[in-house]
């Protein structure tokens, strides 16, 4: 479902991504693991066409990602749930997210009723918590229906019943068929959510395991 190969991203002075290579299997949970700059953020937005690879590539269904408003319906993302105009109301952001993708409105009330937001729909975004934005950036995410779902750390300062929201959710997600790479600096919270974990530092691969693998070498 996602084929990382040989991929590099060079800037000036760092290289964010040092010739890494992994895929992804199709209905799993992969965990996308490493320190603050290791190279996740960069990935992500290779995958989904942010950013242009240095060398090597990034691709999801055997396509390099086009830009992200466009298939939304096979693959979704959340990159920076903050990145919202806080004078927006939740229902006016997913509107327009929406209309931009020829998506209909009877899924913006979906989404908004499988993230929570149901009852603030029409509050601004800028009286949301943190903890509200990354729901309202999944429901963002899941508006196409998405088969392949990019989340770049969605538990990031969450509290613990955010953080098991997230895990129920993406666990929901996988049961369904979906797959889905998630990034975190939390090994302990990647433990509990993924089937997979693909490690990195520095931009190079560092483990690619199955979580029951691990533990057993622990
Ligand atoms: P992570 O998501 O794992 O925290 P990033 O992919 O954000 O890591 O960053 C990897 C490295 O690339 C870091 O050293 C970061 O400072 C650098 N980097 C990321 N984006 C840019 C950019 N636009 N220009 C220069 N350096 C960048
Ligand atoms: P633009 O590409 O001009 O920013 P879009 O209508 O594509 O406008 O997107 C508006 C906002 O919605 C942006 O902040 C973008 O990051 C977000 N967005 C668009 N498509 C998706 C998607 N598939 N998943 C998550 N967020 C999205």
């Amino acid at each position: 479902m996602i084929d990382i190969r040989g991929l590099v991203k060079r800037y000036r002075a760092t290289t964010a991504v040092d010739d890494l290579s992994f895929t992804v299997e199709p209905g799993s949970v992969t965990g996308f693991l490493g320190p603050n700059g290791a190279g996740k953020t960069t990935t992500m937005r290779i995958l989904l066409g942010l950013a242009a690879a240095t060398e090597g590539e990034a691709l999801v269904k055997g396509e390099r990602y086009p830009r992200l408003s466009e298939p939304t319906r096979s693959v979704g993302a959340l990159l920076d749930a903050g990145d919202v105009h806080p004078g927006r109301s939740a229902l006016s952001h997913l509107r327009a997210i929406a209309y931009a993708n020829r998506i209909g409105d009877e899924r913006v009330s979906a989404v908004l009723e499988q993230v929570g937001l149901a009852g603030v729909a029409r509050k601004r975004v800028g009286k949301f918590s943190l903890g509200m934005k990354q729901r309202l950036g999944i429901a963002a995410a899941l508006l196409g229906d998405p088969d392949v779902l990019i989340l770049d750390e969605p538990v990031n300062g969450l509290d613990p019943d955010g953080v098991r929201w997230i895990r129920e959710l993406t666990r929901g997600l996988a049961d369904e068929g979906r797959t889905i790479l998630i990034s975190s600096h939390l090994m302990s919270e990647m433990e509990l959510t993924a089937d997979r974990l693909i490690i990195i530092a520095r931009g190079k691969l560092i483990a690619d395991t199955s979580v029951s693998e691990l533990a057993e070498r622990f």
